[in-house]
């Protein structure tokens, strides 16, 4: 049994810091097959990709790592914000065409499309974390902004489900299931995963193991996942970055 791609990482072109070729050799080292780069898009701030031009400069180095032959296959990712509570991602549809892998997820810290949602998304998330209070309507919207997310977009993998900003997991999951995209286990967040694994399980929906690395150091730093995920015995032919043999 083998976990064999880390399917979300992050390099210089968001907030990492290491190059696309140092995650990649990182991968490889140790023994990866795949290995994704899934910088911040451009409306997350100050984490984010400094313009959606540097999204073709990030192809291109994708392209030219994978040239180099290290051993790993380089897919080239993004990690998109929901950026309204109805579940627009910060990608044009033609931008998401250009990717391998399209991860998406909810971050406290973007830039919203329209003001209404200052109020009604961005800053209760803030708040909540102050204030526990108002928590059933938060969780509330950005439940529908990430499953309609998932319904609007060919999402394959949803980071890290209920951190920072919570979710109803129950909920997320069915939609996850039907549109066959992926729940995160992130092992680079320390939370409680326990639900999302409970919640996959009874939904019937894929897991999958990612990093989130900052650095290439942890690029593949992946066991706390499945040591989760065999703890609470979830069909390994479900988590889609593992290897039965
Ligand atoms: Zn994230
Ligand atoms: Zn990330």
């Amino acid at each position: 049994m083998k976990l064999f791609a880390d399917y979300h990482t992050h390099t210089v072109f968001s907030d990492g810091l290491g190059t696309v070729r140092e995650n990649a050799a990182s991968a490889a080292a140790r023994g990866l097959s795949e290995v994704a780069i899934t910088d911040h898009g451009p409306r997350n701030i100050v984490t984010g990709m400094k313009g959606l031009d540097k999204l073709n400069i990030m192809l291109e180095e994708v392209a030219r790592v994978n040239r180099l032959d290290l051993g790993v296959k380089v897919l080239a990712g993004l990690e998109a914000s929901v950026v309204s509570s109805s579940g627009e991602l910060e990608l044009s549809r033609r931008a998401i065409k250009q990717l391998d892998l399209l991860v998406a997820g909810l971050h406290p810290y973007f830039l919203p499309r329209q003001l209404k949602d200052l109020w009604h998304f961005v800053l209760p998330n803030h708040l909540g974390r102050v204030r526990r209070s108002s928590g059933a309507k938060l969780k509330n919207t950005n439940t529908k902004a990430l499953t309609e997310a998932v319904r609007r977009y060919p999402v394959d993998i949803v980071s890290h489900p209920n951190f920072m900003m919570p979710v109803e997991l129950q909920e997320l999951a069915p939609v996850c299931a039907e549109r066959n995209s992926s729940l995160e286990i992130n092992t680079g967040h320390v939370y409680n995963k326990d639900m999302i694994v409970l919640a996959a399980q009874k939904a019937g929906a894929k897991l999958v193991i990612n990093s989130d690395a900052h650095t290439p150091q942890r690029v593949g730093d992946l066991a706390s996942g499945l040591a989760l995920v065999e703890r609470l015995k979830f069909p390994l032919q479900r988590v889609v970055n593992l290897r039965l043999e």
